[in-house]
C-alpha cells in the first residue's frame, strides 16, 4: 500500500520532470555548478597539501643542510682538541726526554674529562709507558693496526679507528693516535687518545633531530664510522646506516626513502658535509615520519575545511536545484495557463496578451512588457507576434496616453480584474474605433484580451437614435427616460435643487381605442404628445412610457409650486376637447407628482410613487393631479387587495341582487323594480356597490358581473313567476363600460331565452355620460336592444354633461332624475324650476319621468305637482331582497 503510494508519488514526480526539458539548464547548472566548486575545493586542498609537504619537505632539506655543517663544525672541533691534546702529549715526552709521567699530570688535574677514556702513551715496542689508567690494566689489541701503521709512516698525522670493544673495559672506544719521534726521528711509540663514542654524539638534540633522527660519522674512504638513530641505535659498534650511502659530494642534502639504507627502514632526509680537516663526513638524519607527523594537524585542517566546504557546496547545490525546479515548474504551469490561453483565443477575434509588470526599486509599476500575445492581438497593433513580444508598452504610444493605460493597468494589478468598452483615442496604436478590453492579474502580470467592437458599436448608436423615439408621437420613449433619468437625479444631486417626475395617464382612453378602434387611439396620442409639448417649455423633457402614459421630467425644480403649476396647466389644456377627423373629442388626464429627493432618490422608486400619486387621482375623480404622499401607497394597497379579492368573489358567486320598487305617483301601482348588487363578503359582510363597482369597472371585471346581474335577474323573474307572483319588469344597471364593449343586446336575447322570458320583464339603465359620443355603434346597439322590446333608462340624469336637446337623438324610454335634484326640490325654489323644466321637456320628448331618492311624502306631493310619472326611494322601500319583496308586489297600492 505505502510502496505503490511512494511510486506513484515517484513515477508522478518523473513524468512532470520531463515536462520541464525547456528548463533543464537552468536546473542541470546547479548541480553541475556545485560539482565544479566541489572539485575546485578538492584540488586546492591537494595543491595545498602537497605545497605544504613539499615546504615541509625543502625545510628539513634545508633544516639537515645546517644541521649536518654544524655537526661537522662540532665534529672538526672535537677531532682538533684532541689532536692538540695528542699534539701537546707528544711534543711534552720527547721534550721532557721520556721523562714523562701522563699518571703525574692526571694527578695535577689533567685529562680528568669523562670523555677521555684512555690517555696512553706506548713505546716501540708497543707497550704503555705511562698512562691515565692503570698500565697493567691497559693491554688493547685493537691498537695494533694503527700500531703498525706509525711504525712504518714517518708521518705525524692523527689516526682515527673506527669505534671497538677494548679488551679491558668491554666499552666501545675510537682511538686517536699519532706517532712518536726520536730525536733521530726514529719511530718511539705512538700517543692514544681513546674517547667514548658517546663524546661525538652528544650532539644529538632531541629538539631539532627528534625520536628518530640520526647522526654519523663516515669516513671518506667509504668507511663507516660511527651513527646513531635518536635513544634506539647508540653510537657505537652497532651500524645504523649501510655502506652505501650516496654521499658523492662535499656536502648535500638528500631525501632517502630506499628503506635497506637504514637499519630501522625509515626514510629520511639527509644532510652530508665533509669535515674541513679530517676525512670524515658529519651526516644528520631527520625521519621523514616524524616530520610529517607534525605537519598531520595542519594536513587535518586542510581537510577539514575542504569536507567543510564540501558538504556547504553541496547542500547549496541541492537547494538550488530544488528552487530552479519549482520556479521550472512555476514557470511552466504559468506558460501552460498562457499557452492554452493562446490556444483558446487563437481561432477567435479577440487579442490575447500576456503583460508583464516592470516595477521601479520602490515596486511601483512603471511599464509593461508584452510577455506573449496572440496573432491577432499582435495585429491589433499592425505588427507580427514575434515583433511585439518582448516591446515595452511605453514605447507603442504618447506619454500621455501611456500614463492613462499605466494607472488602469496598475489598477487592475491591485484590484485582480478590470473591463470595459471604450472609444479609442487618437493616441492609440491599436487601429479600431471602439475596444472591448478585459484585465485580469495573472501571476506576477496581467493577461489582457481585446476585442474590436467598433462594427457593433456603430450598429448600436445608429439603433440608440431610434431607440430613444417613440414612433408614433415623436416623443422620448422608455428606453430613453431610463437612461436618462439616472444622471438628471445626479445632476440634481451635485447641484442640491430638486426634480420633478409628473406621471401622466389619460382618462378613458381605452374607452376609445376599444369602442373607436386602434387607429382613433393612435390619432389620440399624437395630439396629447402635440397638446403636452404646448404647454411645456423646450427644455422640459416630455416622454412617452407607453400606452397612454407620459412622463414629465422638470430639471431643476427651483420654487416650491412649479410643478404644481405645470400639472396645472397641463390639466387645464386637457379641459380644452380635441380635435380629430372633424371632431372634437374631451379626453381627461390624471397627473401624479413625485420629487426627488423628497419621494425618493432613484429611478425606480420617483416612477413608482409617481404612478401611486397618479393612481390616487384616478380612484378619487380623475381629471387632476395629486403629489405623492406616503399614505397613498397604503389606499392604493388596499384597493389591489380589493381587486384581488373581487376577482374570487365572482368565482366563488358571493353577489345577491336586492330589489327597489318603482312606484307610479298617479296610481300608486308598482310599475318595475331596480335591481341593485350586493357583496355578500364572508369576513366583511354586505359591502355595497360603490365600493366595488367603480373598481370592477376599472379592471374590466364589470363584464363578469355584468352578466351575473343580468342572469340572477332573469332567475329571479322567473322564480317568481313559478311561485305565482304577478310578472312585474326588472331594471338592471349597465355600466359605460359594458355598454362600450359591445354585444349587450346578444347578452340579453341570451338570457331571455335562457329563462324563457319575454323582453319587456327587463329594463335597462343607462348613465347618460355612457351613452355620449358620437359613434354609430352607440346608436346602432341601443336600438337593436330597444327593437327587442326592452325599456331603455337614462339613470342619473342631470350629472353628467349631456343636455336634454342631447337626448333627443336617442330613443330612450325613461328619464330617471338624479336624487340630488329630488332633494333639492324642498330645499330651494330653483330646484323645482328646475325640475319642472325637465319633466316638462321629457314629456316632449315621449319620455317617462321618475324621480329618484325619494325620503318624504312632502317630496312627493310636490313631484306629483310637477306631473312627475314615477318614485323610487326609501319613502317606499329601500332595496330588499327577493323574498321580502312578495308582500309588497301582491300589495294594489304602495302610496
Ligand atoms: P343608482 O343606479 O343610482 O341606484 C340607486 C341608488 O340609490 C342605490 O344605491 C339605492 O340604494 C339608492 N337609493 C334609493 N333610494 C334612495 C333614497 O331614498 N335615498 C338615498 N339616499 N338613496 C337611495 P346602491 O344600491 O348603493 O347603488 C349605488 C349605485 O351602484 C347605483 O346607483 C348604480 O349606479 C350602481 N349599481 C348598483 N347595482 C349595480 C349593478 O348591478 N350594475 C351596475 N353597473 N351598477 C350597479
Ligand atoms: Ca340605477
Ligand atoms: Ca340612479
Amino acid at each position: 500500500m505505502k510502496q505503490t503510494k511512494f511510486t506513484s508519488v515517484w513515477s508522478k514526480w518523473v513524468t512532470e520532470f520531463l515536462l520541464l526539458k525547456k528548463s533543464y539548464p537552468s536546473i542541470f547548472i546547479w548541480p553541475c555548478i556545485s560539482i565544479a566548486i566541489i572539485i575546485v575545493i578538492w584540488t586546492l586542498t591537494n595543491a595545498q597539501i602537497v605545497q605544504d609537504k613539499k615546504q615541509v619537505q625543502s625545510d628539513a632539506l634545508k633544516d639537515v643542510a645546517s644541521l649536518s655543517r654544524s655537526y661537522a663544525q662540532y665534529l672538526n672541533r672535537s677531532f682538533e682538541q684532541i689532536d692538540q691534546i695528542s699534539m701537546h702529549v707528544k711534543y711534552d715526552w720527547e721534550n721532557s726526554n721520556k721523562n714523562f709521567s701522563l699518571e703525574k699530570l692526571k694527578k695535577q688535574g689533567l685529562f680528568t674529562a669523562s670523555q677521555f677514556a684512555v690517555l696512553a702513551i706506548l713505546n716501540d715496542l708497543g707497550e704503555p709507558v705511562t698512562s691515565t689508567t692503570l698500565i697493567e690494566k691497559w693491554q688493547d689489541t685493537t691498537l695494533r693496526g694503527q700500531f703498525y701503521f706509525h711504525k712504518n709512516n714517518i708521518s705525524s698525522e692523527m689516526q682515527i679507528s673506527l669505534p671497538v670493544v677494548v679488551n679491558s673495559s668491554g666499552k666501545p672506544v675510537i682511538h686517536f693516535t699519532r706517532r712518536l719521534d726520536n730525536l733521530d726521528d726514529s719511530f718511539a711509540g705512538m700517543v692514544v687518545i681513546s674517547i667514548s663514542p658517546d663524546y661525538l654524539s652528544s650532539f644529538y638534540d632531541f629538539q631539532s633531530l627528534g625520536l628518530n633522527g640520526l647522526l654519523a660519522v663516515l669516513s671518506t674512504d667509504g668507511r663507516i664510522g660511527a651513527s646513531r638513530i635518536g635513544n634506539k641505535i647508540p653510537f657505537g659498534l652497532t651500524q645504523a646506516v649501510s655502506q652505501d650511502l650516496p654521499l658523492r659530494t662535499f656536502e648535500g642534502t638528500k631525501l632517502i626513502s630506499n628503506e635497506e639504507l637504514f637499519i630501522d627502514h625509515e626514510p629520511r632526509f639527509l644532510g652530508w658535509q665533509k669535515l674541513e680537516s679530517y676525512p670524515f663526513y658529519a651526516v644528520v638524519g631527520l625521519s621523514e615520519s616524524e616530520l610529517m607527523s607534525s605537519h598531520l594537524d595542519l594536513l587535518k585542517r586542510h581537510r577539514v575545511s575542504a569536507i567543510q566546504g564540501t558538504i556547504f557546496i553541496l547542500l547549496f547545490g541541492i537547494i538550488s536545484t530544488t528552487m530552479a525546479t519549482r520556479l521550472a515548474w512555476r514557470k511552466h504551469e504559468a506558460r501552460g495557463v498562457s499557452d492554452t490561453y493562446r490556444l483558446a483565443t487563437e481561432g477567435t477575434d479577440e487579442g490575447f496578451y500576456i503583460l508583464n509588470a516592470t516595477r521601479d526599486i520602490k515596486g511601483k509599476i512603471v511599464d509593461f512588457q508584452f510577455a506573449d500575445c496572440n496573432a491577432r492581438g499582435a495585429n491589433f497593433f499592425g505588427l507580427n507576434r514575434e515583433e511585439l513580444i518582448g516591446v515595452n508598452m511605453s514605447s507603442l504610444q504618447g506619454e500621455n496616453y501611456f500614463n492613462t493605460l499605466l494607472e488602469i493597468y496598475s489598477k487592475a494589478m491591485e484590484t485582480g480584474f478590470y473591463e470595459d468598452e471604450y472609444k479609442l483615442p487618437d493616441e492609440s496604436p491599436l487601429n479600431m474605433l471602439w475596444a472591448r478590453r478585459r484585465l485580469a492579474r495573472s501571476g506576477s502580470g496581467l493577461a489582457v484580451t481585446i476585442q474590436d467592437i467598433s462594427a457593433k458599436k456603430e450598429a448600436e448608436e445608429q439603433l440608440s437614435a431610434l431607440a430613444n423615439q417613440d414612433s408614433l408621437t415623436g416623443l422620448f420613449n422608455r428606453n430613453w427616460f431610463l437612461s436618462y433619468l439616472p444622471n438628471a437625479i445626479q445632476r440634481a444631486k451635485n447641484d442640491q435643487t430638486r426634480l420633478a417626475l409628473l406621471f401622466i395617464d389619460l382618462d378613458g382612453f381605452k374607452n376609445v381605442n376599444d369602442t373607436q378602434g386602434h387607429a382613433a387611439g393612435d390619432h389620440l396620442l399624437k395630439s396629447v404628445a402635440s397638446r403636452l409639448q404646448s404647454v411645456l417649455r423646450p427644455t422640459d423633457n416630455v416622454v412617452r412610457l407607453g400606452g397612454d402614459e407620459f412622463v414629465v421630467a422638470l430639471e431643476p425644480v427651483v420654487g416650491e409650486n412649479k410643478p404644481a403649476k405645470v400639472a396645472e396647466r397641463i390639466t387645464e389644456a386637457f379641459q380644452q376637447p380635441l380635435w380629430w377627423g372633424g371632431q372634437k373629442h374631451l379626453i381627461g388626464a390624471s397627473i401624479g407628482i413625485s420629487l426627488y429627493p423628497d419621494d425618493g432618490e432613484d429611478t425606480e422608486t420617483l416612477l413608482k410613487n409617481a404612478d401611486i400619486a397618479m393612481y390616487s387621482v384616478k380612484a378619487s375623480g380623475k381629471g387632476h393631479y395629486n403629489f405623492y404622499k406616503p399614505e397613498l401607497y397604503a389606499k392604493i394597497k388596499t384597493r389591489f387587495e380589493m381587486e384581488q379579492s373581487l376577482v374570487q368573489a365572482i368565482e366563488l358567486d358571493q353577489f345577491v341582487l336586492h330589489y327597489q320598487p318603482r312606484v307610479n305617483v298617479i296610481s300608486g301601482k308598482l310599475t318595475s323594480m331596480e335591481a341593485l348588487i350586493r357583496w355578500i363578503h364572508p369576513k366583511r359582510g354586505m359591502i355595497p356597490p360603490v365600493e366595488f363597482i367603480p373598481i370592477a369597472e376599472e379592471t374590466g371585471l364589470i363584464l363578469k358581473l355584468g352578466e351575473m346581474v343580468m342572469d340572477k335577474a332573469c332567475q329571479q323573474i322567473s322564480d317568481w313567476k313559478l311561485i305565482g307572483l304577478p310578472s312585474i319588469p326588472v331594471s338592471i344597471n349597465v355600466s359605460a363600460k359594458q355598454f362600450h364593449a359591445g354585444g349587450l343586446q346578444k347578452k340579453l336575447v341570451y338570457f331571455l331565452e335562457k329563462h324563457n322570458l319575454p323582453a319587456h320583464l327587463i329594463e335597462v339603465e343607462i348613465t347618460e355620460s355612457a351613452m355620449m359620443g358620437e359613434d354609430s355603434n352607440i346608436m346602432a346597439e341601443l336600438s337593436a336592444i330597444r327593437s327587442l322590446g326592452i325599456q331603455l333608462l337614462v339613470d342619473d340624469f342631470g350629472t353628467g354633461y349631456s343636455s336634454l336637446s342631447q337626448l333627443q337623438r336617442l330613443d330612450m324610454d325613461v328619464l330617471k332624475i338624479d336624487r340630488v335634484f329630488t332633494n333639492e326640490l324642498t330645499r330651494s325654489k330653483e330646484g323645482g324650476i328646475f325640475f319642472k323644466a325637465i319633466v316638462s321637456m321629457a314629456h316632449a320628448l315621449n319620455m317617462t319621468v321618475v324621480a329618484e331618492g325619494v325620503e318624504t311624502t312632502e317630496q312627493l306631493n310636490l313631484l306629483r305637482d310637477l306631473s312627475c310619472d314615477e318614485v323610487q326611494g326609501y319613502l317606499i322601500s329601500r332595496p330588499v331582497p327577493a323574498e321580502e319583496l312578495s308582500g309588497l308586489m301582491t300589495q294594489e297600492f304602495l302610496i
